[in-house]
């Protein structure tokens, strides 16, 4: 059996071996390493891919909202809602930039923030939501732009794990996640579903006047060479990282498949296990799988995790604490108990290998080692 991993980009890219070195050396023979054509190209690439007006590519996810957060004006104590059961990144850039971060509870099936309990979190200072799209799903979104609309909120969509997901409205319409917002956010570290060989990210957007103000941000506030109207950051993608993200690009929908379809064979193995919940797919969102992340019950999951890693399975804990639990974040506002959801998850939760490599007998063996473990 081939050896598993988490994620396995060696064999991703043994696939498209030839496409990327010849990108890779078409922009180191051009020189153009920063802001070359490619970026110009994977930008439409990705626009059109999309379906939206605006992408701006940046340096990672993290700036993405970040800058995004930036254009929109906000000011400090200003309140900004996010989810408590995320990577922190999210929640960084927010008190990073002086803002004040609200937590929410999440979902107990899809993992992905409760719309109720926004609506219950806002208050006068309120001004922007973050929806994240966890582990390959879309939010809930509808519920959420309506309370926007109603109250003259923006909505920030972290769309770092979701990419290439369709949202499904009720009369069968989709829309590709992260452009249902007024910003869309996302990252191309290697190990996303779109990822490139280092750092990346970008930002999307059908309004043109946010657009032309993020770019101006991620460039130091500048539009005219040396004159600074605002200030900005130095946030690029480069050239050789961008020509890889477009021939990832083409592969993305095949990539998906491939998750999909290991998805697939772990839910056969998994159905009905009544030590274990598979992921649940929710009616208004395709999934990605950026991970496959099972809730474990009556077990101590980092026992589950020694164990398969025993048999060369590897497996994660996303995310074994949540925001409000974390130290950087600990506010006089919260207390263990306020999101139990979330604090339950992150007690339950495993996430097993999951890359669009993963052939048959790996999978079996996986699946093999986790019920192995409940037959102790
Ligand atoms: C990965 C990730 C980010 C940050 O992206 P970077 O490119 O690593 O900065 C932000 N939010 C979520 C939910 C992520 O998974």
């Amino acid at each position: 059996m081939r050896k598993i991993h988490m994620v396995d980009l060696k064999s991703q890219y043994e696939k498209i071996q030839s496409e990327i070195d010849s990108a890779v050396l078409d922009v180191i023979r051009s020189t153009q390493y920063i802001n070359g054509p490619e970026v110009k190209h994977f930008q439409k690439d990705l626009e059109d891919y999309l379906g939206i007006r605006h992408v701006i590519p940046c340096a990672n996810g993290t700036d993405a909202l970040q800058v995004a957060m930036m254009a929109l004006d906000l000011r400090p104590g200003d309140e900004v809602i996010t989810t408590s059961f995320t990577f922190v990144a999210t929640v960084e850039v927010i008190a990073l930039l002086g803002l004040t971060p609200v937590l929410v509870d999440v979902l107990p099936d899809t993992f992905n923030i409760d719309p109720e309990a926004v609506r219950k979190a806002i208050t006068p200072k309120t001004k922007a939501i973050v929806p994240v799209h966890l582990f390959g799903q879309c939010v809930h979104m509808e519920p959420l732009m309506e309370i926007a609309e109603e109250k003259g909120l923006f909505i920030i969509e972290d769309n770092a794990q979701a990419i290439g997901a369709d949202y499904i409205f009720p009369d069968g319409r989709r829309k590709k996640a992260g452009t249902l917002g007024h910003i869309g956010c996302t990252s191309f570290f290697p190990s996303k579903n779109l990822g490139c060989y280092g750092d990346g990210g970008a930002i999307f957007t059908d309004d043109g006047e946010l657009a032309s103000r993020m770019r101006v941000i991620v460039n130091h506030g500048m539009e005219v060479r040396y004159y600074h109207d605002s200030i900005g950051v130095n946030s690029r993608l480069d050239s050789i990282q961008a020509a890889i993200l477009r021939v990832k690009l083409r592969h993305l929908d095949a990539y998906a498949e491939a998750r999909r379809k290991a998805s697939t064979v772990y839910d056969k193995a998994f159905q009905g296990h009544p030590g274990i919940t598979i992921p649940a797919r929710s009616e208004f969102s395709t999934h990605v799988f950026h991970q496959y992340t099972l809730k474990t019950k009556g077990i101590d999951r980092f026992k589950l995790q020694e164990f398969l890693n025993q048999r060369e399975v590897p497996a994660m804990v996303y995310y074994p604490v949540p925001m409000h639990m974390q130290k950087a974040y600990r506010d006089a506002r919260y207390r263990e108990g306020d999101f139990p959801v979330s604090e339950a998850l992150s007690q339950a939760v495993i996430s097993l290998p999951m890359h669009t490599e993963l052939d048959n007998e790996q999978l079996a063996h996986i699946a093999g080692a986790v019920l192995d473990f409940f037959k102790q």
